[in-house]
């Protein structure tokens, strides 16, 4: 098979194949610029209790840590909101700036003005349309906004299907039933979901938000109602828009179902930052969820973070586990490197590298990639042809294999990856 060499190649994804981003405002939050024409986002949460300082500022240094250039926190008591000075002086210790953001639902009017220092160092609010209060909803939303003015904060206004306004859902629903054709539950909710988000950011923007202060999300748990509202939503603002799927669930199904519903709205130019909610599992590692959202906008080509690895499946000309082991040590070695190339080697998280069980596929593979191995299968002769920028570059044999492949990869990240002067 012929094609480019890795030098011949794009470094993240051909543009001409990369969506055009819907046109956006930018949204400075915290120094991040969300929005426009700035690369998408990574964004998480944390799960610890906000008010014990000592393990939210770690969790929040931790997901900083693998990436995640906005945390959240949920805001949620009057310990959490008292909590936040504190958080933020531990990270500012441990040297961790990342953003801040607070999450508020049902008390947000009452800790952002009882807790002015925690409103002035939070990088954004979070705002639960359907979770300010039935009663006085406008006067409690038009409290925050207000705080979020004085303190030149931006707001997300994040609408969630599983806590939609139900005054506004309610009245949508009235007017259906009495239409001579009503339409589904499911579209009518949909509607409900994306007038609770325009009609927040016009009520936010007549209490004086200026326009380029707001995000906003319509979050469901479901990738085609995912799909459907974020389409119907782009079509009508142009504030950036937070892309997840909620409660997306544990392990292998949250990951999934994550990267199906926003790979289709990255793939249409939807979505200026992102965050995928996974469950993780009791004692897990919460940073795997900003993991994932960089691989999905890796793979889309969007944007790039980490060398990536390409390994084929194996199959039966694969019988000892040597390959796997070496595929997988080698995806260790580059994670584990990428702090301090991160630093000295600009670009390298564009590198590719292919592990090849074979000699089917291994040599073409490897030589698509800027550093491949095509391993020997069963019955094959016991040696390893190394590619280097599309050429056959040396032959590796024996137990030291893969310690000589990972020197050949240092020896070419600082040649392909000079250090900036200076
Ligand atoms: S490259 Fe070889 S070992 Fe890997 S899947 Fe293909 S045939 Fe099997």
């Amino acid at each position: 098979m012929s094609g480019p060499t890795a030098a011949e190649r794009p470094t993240a994804g051909p543009d001409d194949l990369r969506p055009t981003r819907r046109p956006t405002v930018t949204v400075d939050v915290g120094g991040v610029l969300v929005g426009g024409d700035h690369p998408i986002v990574v964004q998480s949460m944390t799960n610890t209790d906000t008010a014990d300082a000592d393990a939210t500022a770690l969790q929040v240094a931790q997901l900083a840590h693998a990436g995640s250039e906005l945390v959240r926190v949920t805001v949620n008591t009057e310990a959490a909101a008292a909590a936040v000075p504190e958080i933020v002086g531990k990270l500012h210790r441990l040297g961790v700036d990342v953003p801040m953001i607070g999450d508020f639902h049902y008390n947000g009017h009452i800790l952002l003005v009882k807790y002015p220092e925690t409103a002035r160092l939070l990088a954004k609010y979070r705002i639960n349309p359907g979770n300010v209060g039935a009663k006085r909803h406008d006067e409690h939303f038009k409290t925050i906004v207000r705080v979020a003015i004085d303190n030149d904060k931006p707001v997300r206004i994040g609408v969630n299907w599983g806590s939609l306004d139900q005054q506004l859902l309610t009245e949508l629903m009235d007017a259906n039933a009495r239409h001579d054709d009503p339409r589904d539950s499911r579209d009518v909710m949909i509607e409900a979901m994306i007038q609770s988000a325009v009609r927040s950011a016009e009520l936010a923007e007549a209490t004086g938000l200026p326009h380029d202060r707001m995000i906003l999300s319509a979050k469901v748990s479901g990738v085609r109602d995912l799909v459907d509202v974020y389409r119907r939503l782009a079509a009508l603002t142009d504030l950036p828009l937070h892309l997840g799927l909620t409660e997306a669930g544990l392990g292998m199904k949250g990951t999934v179902a994550s990267a199906a519903g926003l790979a289709i709205l990255l793939n249409e130019g939807i979505g200026d930052t992102i965050r995928v909610s996974l469950t993780p599992a009791p004692g897990g590692d919460r940073t795997e969820e900003v993991l994932v959202a960089q691989q999905v906008l890796q793979s889309l080509g969007l944007r790039s973070f980490l060398p990536q690895v390409s390994a084929c499946p194996g199959c039966g000309r694969t019988t000892s586990t040597f390959f796997q082991e070496m595929a997988q040590q080698i995806q260790d070695y580059l994670r584990d490197r990428m702090p301090e190339w991160r630093e000295t080697h600009r670009g390298v998280e564009d590198l590719r590298v292919a592990v090849m069980g074979c000699v089917v596929n291994g040599p073409g593979e490897s030589k698509h990639a800027d550093i491949g191995i095509s391993l020997p299968g069963t019955f094959e002769e016991p040696v390893a042809p190394v590619f280097i920028d599309g050429r056959l570059d040396r032959t590796l044999r024996g137990e030291g294999l893969v310690d000589e492949f990972k020197e050949i990869l240092e020896s070419y990240v600082t040649r392909r990856y000079p250090a900036p002067a200076g």
